[in-house]
Order: C-alpha cells, then sequence, then structure tokens
C-alpha cells in the first residue's frame, strides 16, 4: 500500500509500505476517504518543525472501516468515521478523565502522521491506517455530514473548541477576543465561539484572507496588527497567533479580564518568551496551555454541526484530488483537504 511521506523540507513523496492489519480483538483497519492539513502540517512541510524524517503525513481524517477485531462493537466494515489524532486506549485513568491525549496504554505523543513519541503509527495520506483501540477512538460520522467537511475534526475542530467551550460554559454569553494568525484554529474559534453564544467574538491579526473569513463568520475584526493588549478585557481570550516571538500570546494574556480564561493553541520552542506573570497574579486569570484532548470534544461538535449551529467548511481553502497530494501539499500554504 502508497503512504505520503514527508522527506524534506518542500518535498512529499509516496512511499511502498506494509499493509495495515488487525492484529488484536479490539483493533480496527480504516480506509482515509478525505484528510485535512493541520495548522502544523504547513509548518512542518517546510521544515520549520524540530523532527526526524521521514514519517508518514496527515493526521486528520474522515475514513471508511475496512477489517474490525472480533471484539470490536461500536464499527464495523463500512461504517464512515472520524479518527482522532491521539492513539487513546478509552480505559486508563487518563482516559477515563478525558485527558487522551495522555494515555498510559501507548507512549507519550502517540499520534498518527507526526515523528513524535516513541512508536509511529504512520500517516492517514494512506491506503490503509491501523487503528488500535477501535471502539474507544473511532467517532462513527452520522449521515448527511460530508467527509470532505468534517475531515478537520480529528484535530483542529476540538482544538478551537476547548478553546472556548469550557471557559463559555464558566462564563456564559461572555465576549470573546481571538489572537488570529495560526490558521484554521482561530477561524474555527471564531465560529465556535459564536456557535456556543458569545455574545461578540472580536479579532486581532491575523493573514488577509483570515480577516475577511472571520468577518463573514461573524466576527468583529479589530486591528490586523497585534496590540499589546485590547481593552478594556474579556473573560474569554484565545491565542492562536502563530508567532514564535510571542507577541500574540502577551496580547491574549495582557486582553484578559479579572478571573477571566486564556487559552494558548500554540506550541513555542523558545525559552525566552516572557509572560507578564504580575499583571496575570494581580487579575487572576487562569492561564491554559497544553495539547488538546481530541477524543472526548468529536462529538460535541457533531451535535453543533447537527444542530446547524457551527459549519466547519467554510475554512477549507482548498480541496485537491488524492493523486495531486504529493505536489499540493509539498508546497502546503493554506488548510486542504485531500480527498478520494
Ligand atoms: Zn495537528
Ligand atoms: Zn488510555
Amino acid at each position: 500500500v502508497q503512504e505520503l511521506n514527508y522527506i524534506e523540507p518542500g518535498r512529499l513523496e509516496w512511499r511502498e509500505v506494509d499493509d495495515a492489519k488487525v492484529g488484536g480483538p479490539g483493533e480496527a483497519v480504516v480506509r482515509p476517504l478525505a484528510v485535512a492539513t493541520c495548522d502544523l502540517d504547513a509548518l512542518m512541510v517546510r521544515g520549520l518543525v524540530p523532527m526526524e524524517a521521514p514519517f508518514g503525513f496527515g493526521h486528520e481524517c474522515v475514513a471508511e472501516v475496512t477489517d474490525v477485531g472480533d471484539e470490536v462493537r461500536t464499527v464495523k466494515p463500512g461504517d464512515l468515521v472520524s479518527v482522532p489524532f491521539q492513539i487513546s486506549c478509552g480505559e486508563c485513568p487518563k482516559c477515563l478523565a478525558g485527558h487522551t491525549g495522555n494515555c498510559e496504554a501507548v507512549p507519550r505523543l502517540s499520534t498518527y502522521g507526526m515523528p513524535f513519541g516513541q512508536q509511529r503509527f504512520g500517516g492517514f495520506l494512506a491506503d490503509a491506517a491501523h487503528v488500535p483501540f477501535a471502539d474507544a477512538m473511532l467517532v462513527p460520522v452520522p449521515e448527511g455530514i460530508e467527509p470532505d467537511a468534517v475531515a478537520s475534526l480529528s484535530d483542529n475542530i476540538p482544538d478551537a473548541w476547548r478553546t472556548v467551550g469550557p471557559p463559555l460554559e464558566e462564563n456564559p454569553g461572555a465576549p470573546v477576543l481571538v489572537v488570529m494568525g495560526a490558521g484554521s484554529i482561530a477561524l474555527y474559534a471564531v465560529a465556535l465561539a459564536r456557535a456556543l453564544g458569545a455574545a461578540r467574538v472580536d479579532t486581532v491579526g491575523g493573514r488577509p484572507h483570515d480577516r475577511e473569513l472571520a468577518a463573514k463568520l461573524g466576527a468583529n475584526v479589530l486591528d490586523d496588527e497585534i496590540p499589546e493588549k485590547v481593552r478594556p478585557g474579556y473573560q474569554v481570550t484565545v491565542d492562536a497567533s502563530g508567532q514564535q516571538e510571542g507577541k500574540g500570546l502577551v496580547c491574549a494574556l495582557r486582553s484578559t479580564g479579572p478571573e477571566g480564561i486564556c487559552t494558548s493553541i500554540g506550541i513555542y520552542y523558545s525559552p525566552d518568551i516572557s509572560l507578564p506573570l504580575m499583571e496575570i497574579y494581580s487579575k487572576g486569570i487562569t492561564f491554559k496551555t497544553g495539547r488538546v484532548h481530541s477524543r472526548p470534544v468529536m462529538p460535541k461538535v457533531l451535535d453543533l454541526i447537527r444542530a446547524g449551529s457551527f459549519d466547519p467548511a467554510p475554512m477549507t481553502m482548498q480541496t485537491v484530488a488524492w493523486d495531486d497530494a504529493e505536489a499540493a501539499l509539498s508546497e502546503l500554504r493554506v488548510k486542504t483537504v485531500v480527498a478520494r
């Protein structure tokens, strides 16, 4: 079977790999049908993320189940499913607490499509993918929902949901500030904040097409330059700036009002970002960072889609045919869905 591999900056290549097989009673094999690129993929393709090559590419997909072990109960061959990017067993204390990104049954950082962690599970741009805990991981995609539209349900959409879902539960109806720039996650956050009842969603930063789309999604688009802070302060702020120097992160933190919650989806490599800890302390701000635990969030997002309050389709900037994936993703710049 074929798998699209990252080779070096600007170069992906189809390679022949071993076929995925059901090796145990709780396992499944799926055939990815629609693969979305994660905001991180665009950086990985350009070699901007420290990592070892080669590796199988793609970690967001809707797939068709092709084979299941004897003990799998929730899915059967032919079912359409969304596959979380993180491997999780569903039974360990971390999984039971909803922290599936830190599942204790697999080495830490076990994911599809990224060369992190000790095990490599391959990428979704492949003819087959192995799912070690089928009942715990796979989420059936309800009829009437297009696979292309929810290809990003594996990672980026839940990543956006966690920035606004729990904070708006604590602060119902509060206005939200989204610091944009990272790509699709900022835009999903805008749309989800609206769906979850935020009185207003303000944005700063972002590329021109981010700002245009944010406005279409109902955001109140403020400065394109990221300011030091946006006054008078918000109960809910989101750093989806993707700026390594930390300006967007600091803006989000400093724009958070007393007892507010600031969530950052950013992955910062620099040890030199200085945070306004005195301001955070004196205002009693809660700062949340870390990887999303995507699996428990996925059904919540599907509920919003089914209710008609959230539509992820506009965030896909281009759709390419499976056979064109090698060329298109080698120069990946925008949110892309590869569809069979
Ligand atoms: Zn990702
Ligand atoms: Zn687990």
